[in-house]
């Protein structure tokens, strides 16, 4: 039942906001939320930013709740996960300077020599150097690793071109392919569960995605919700192999069926 989930991961783009909007009946939902005692936190995969950035955004298109801790990015799961089996790994890092005080925090070493691993994030400062040292440290054999799958980011402006695209350079270039942490990833989940302390079955995952948000929820035995509001159509539904739980138009009609 709706009514018995205590904790809600909502993805971002395209289900709560699109870049700097948020979409119809967000402060709604987490209002309702609120006076529930119920908790919302933001999972995406975007790693082009850190989670001070996104809560700042949020906070200014008027959730006010809105801090840090309520916001899980891929990078965030990155970094637990290569906390256990990398621990002060030296690293070359492909990700924004910002992204990489995470690393730095995390107690990573980066380096352009020698590195233990090479680690992928959605990089806008992106050059043709740091793709041509990453591919030549994999074709040494370099561990490689990956934020997220995602070939395209959305925005109010259309499509950027996102982390998986990058990755697929650097598969052609050297056949190498990385483990990644993000949604779809179970490992996403893994960390989810870790920072929320939440048990599976008070969790409910709600995005706009069938193959990320929906298949992640679903192959973890988490409640699904779908939101029509971003990529995808009711016909959509039909031939997936990803069955949501819930469907809701929008996050209104959801705040009008968790307020009854
Ligand atoms: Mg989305």
């Amino acid at each position: 039942m709706l009514q018995d989930i205590r904790v809600f991961l909502s993805d971002m783009d395209g289900t709560f906001c699109l870049g700097n909007q948020l979409l119809p009946g967000a402060l709604q939902f987490a209002k309702v939320l609120r006076e529930q005692g119920k908790r919302l936190y933001f999972v995406t995969n975007n790693s082009s930013h850190r989670a001070i950035f996104y809560a700042e955004r949020l906070r200014s298109l008027g959730l006010d709740s809105c801090t840090p801790d309520y916001i899980i990015t891929s990078t965030d799961s990155c970094i637990f996960h290569l906390q256990k089996t990398y621990p002060r790994a030296r690293v070359f890092l492909l990700a924004s300077r910002e992204v990489a005080i995470d690393f730095l925090r995390g107690g990573f070493t980066l380096v352009t020599e020698n590195p233990d691993i090479v680690v992928l994030c959605f990089d806008t400062t992106l050059t043709y150097w740091k793709l041509a040292k990453a591919c030549a440290f994999l074709r040494k054999g370099t561990p490689f690793f990956a934020t997220h799958p995602d070939f395209n980011c959305p925005t109010e402006d259309g499509e950027l071109i996102d982390a998986g695209s990058l990755v697929e350079a650097i598969k052609a270039s050297t056949g190498r392919v990385p483990r990644y942490f993000g949604k779809p990833c179970p490992e996403m989940i893994e960390y989810v569960l870790w920072r929320t302390g939440a048990r599976k079955e008070e969790l409910a995952i709600l995005g706009d995605r069938l193959y990320t948000d929906i298949a992640m929820g679903q192959q973890a035995g988490i409640t699904t919700i779908l939101l029509l509001t971003g990529e995808t159509r009711k016909d959509d539904l039909e031939n997936s192999p990803w069955k949501p739980d819930f469907v809701f138009s929008s996050l209104e009609e959801l705040a009008q069926n968790l307020g009854r």
